[in-house]
């Protein structure tokens, strides 16, 4: 068996795990409640319970991923507005680093991300990542997001992976434990996904966390470890 068969494929998160979610905080906690109250031309204090109970309504569906979803629910181009505030988006630390030192030692690199199309385009025009990725998928291809095992199915039925020789990083614990029901058995999660909330503790994360992207690479060898345990580490 060559190398490149038994290195697993690192699978990856794009907000808050390679990008920092600091810009995804910003538009979606600020920028929008501030030009839904001008567009619809209440107070912020209305548009901040508005789009809070949307947001409770929605979340971890592909609704909630969706901008197009958004436009249409509260009336405000969230595309666009995501387009006016594109200079604030940034990688996490230790983000090209990191892809630099698997790109190296041949690893294959997935980008997985619940953005939608449109989203996932907006951040790769503005942060240069495509190059270090074999495959990269928006859940909106797939119709399930990340949370969803279905999510799982469709993705290994149209690029064939094995889950005992796949890890996956991503910020978010509901899509972790989703990976988990399909079969993924290496998990690792970030302790900081956004640079304006302070870090959370990692012995309270359910799974092994980082938070340099560069803490992956001692994880990797042995790469077929089966005890992960950077939380007491
Ligand atoms: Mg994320």
């Amino acid at each position: 068996m060559s190398d490149l068969e038994t290195k697993p494929i690192i699978m990856f998160d794009m907000d808050g795990t390679l990008l920092d979610l600091a810009f995804d905080n910003l538009i979606w906690n600020h920028k929008l409640p501030e030009r839904h109250a001008h567009t619809h031309q209440c107070s912020l204090q209305h548009s901040l319970d508005t789009l809070h109970a949307f947001y409770q309504q929605h979340k971890h569906t592909l609704s909630w991923y969706s901008s197009r979803y958004w436009t249409a629910k509260v009336g405000v181009d969230t595309l666009q507005l995501q387009y006016d505030f594109k200079d604030q988006i940034r990688p996490r630390a230790g983000c090209f680093e990191l892809l630099e030192a698997l790109k190296a030692q041949g690893y294959r690199c997935w980008l997985l991300t619940n953005a939608d199309c449109a989203g996932l385009k907006l951040k790769l025009e503005n942060v240069d990542l495509a190059p270090y990725f074999e495959v990269m998928i928006s859940s909106e291809e797939i119709g399930y997001s990340k949370e969803c095992i279905e999510f799982w199915q469709i993705l290994q039925r149209k690029h064939p992976f094995d889950p005992n020789n796949a890890m996956l990083v991503d910020d978010t614990a509901p899509v972790l434990q989703g990976a988990e029901r399909f079969g993924l058995s290496k998990l690792i999660t970030i302790t900081q996904p956004s640079s304006d909330q302070v870090a959370r503790n990692p012995l309270e994360l359910d799974y092994p966390a980082i938070n340099d992207l560069t803490e992956l690479l001692p994880l990797l060898n042995p790469v077929h470890t089966k005890e992960l345990n950077v939380k007491t580490a």
